[in-house]
């Protein structure tokens, strides 16, 4: 596996490849790598000649600066695993080779940003798209890979790769979790071992939602039940949102027409940490 921290270096070695028409895929992360990251490289692989990794904790995503410094960093492990996986091309730069100055563009979703993990953190998906088109730009990869695990940033990456034509194509990788439920996700290693445990009430409300909703409960039933059982949660793990949305225009829904057009999607705090998890009414 090659690694580069340069810009010009990896674009460099990419241009070499292209001309020999090799099918570059992409898969951007902020390291901490998981089975989750790992599935997209293992569709990256199959689907084309080199692929490419990129870690970097981007600032400009994260609204909360406590979350930004205690985003775990354990790169000489993240470039183990990437490795042994498949990997070809790790790039790794630091803020100052991305962001040399301030930047000065903003991005905005409209409708699709302005609910749930957007509501929830204001300039996030700003970030997330500025840190994704320059990573497009410097990449250039026939196909790029993201997690439904972030399903609202998958809906907003595919408008943008649509409205700015990026000559690329996104490819959505369903949820990898734990044995007993819980999504993975590079914050979980910042959970004790009993918030651990408690973790698993995201994944667990998500399934018995589904379940009641499938049954014919109404979704403001569901709604309730759910707000309520989190009432009743230990201390320390807080809902911050529950939605049962359109699956592509992410709007909420009141009343199921069609179930295959819905998604669930939930975020909260066990301790400091901020967990999200969805699941698609039929999966
Ligand atoms: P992150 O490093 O958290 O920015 O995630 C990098 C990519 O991995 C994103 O496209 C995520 O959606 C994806 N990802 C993170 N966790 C999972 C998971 N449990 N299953 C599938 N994809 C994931």
């Amino acid at each position: 596996m090659l690694k580069f921290n340069q810009i010009d270096a990896l674009r460099q070695h990419l241009e070499s490849q292209r001309l020999t028409a090799k099918r570059i895929g992409f898969v951007p992360t902020m390291g901490a790598l998981h089975q989750g990251h790992l599935s997209l490289i293992a569709n990256a692989r199959q689907e084309n000649d080199v692929v490419v990794c990129s870690i970097f904790v981007n600032p400009t995503q994260f609204n909360n600066q406590e979350d930004f410094d205690q985003y775990p960093r354990i790169l000489k492990e993240d470039e183990e695993l990437l490795k042994a996986n498949g990997c070809d091309v790790l790039f790794a730069p630091d803020a100052q080779e991305m962001y040399p100055e301030k930047p000065l563009i903003k991005f905005e979703f409209g409708e699709l940003e302005r609910v749930m993990e957007g509501a929830h953190r204001p300039g996030h998906f700003s970030g997330v798209g500025l840190v994704v088109s320059k990573l497009f730009h410097i990449v250039q990869p026939h196909r790029a890979y993201f997690g439904e695990k972030d399903y609202q940033q998958l809906c907003i990456i595919r408008q943008m790769v649509t409205q700015l034509n990026f000559p690329l194509e996104v490819i959505g990788v369903p949820i990898v979790r734990e044995a007993d439920g819980l999504a993975m996700s590079s914050r979980n290693k910042r959970l004790s071992a009993e918030e651990r445990q408690q973790a698993l009430i995201f994944s667990k409300v998500l399934r018995e939602a589904q379940a009641a909703l499938l049954n014919k409960q109404s979704v403001q039933e569901v709604k309730e039940w759910l707000a309520k059982t989190f009432e009743a949660a230990p201390e320390g793990v807080q809902l911050e949102y529950f939605e049962i949305a359109h699956r592509n225009t992410l709007a909420s829904i009141s009343v199921i027409e069609d179930p295959n057009d819905v998604i669930l999607c939930i975020a909260g705090f066990v301790g400091n940490v901020r967990l999200i998890d969805n699941m698609f009414l039929i999966s």
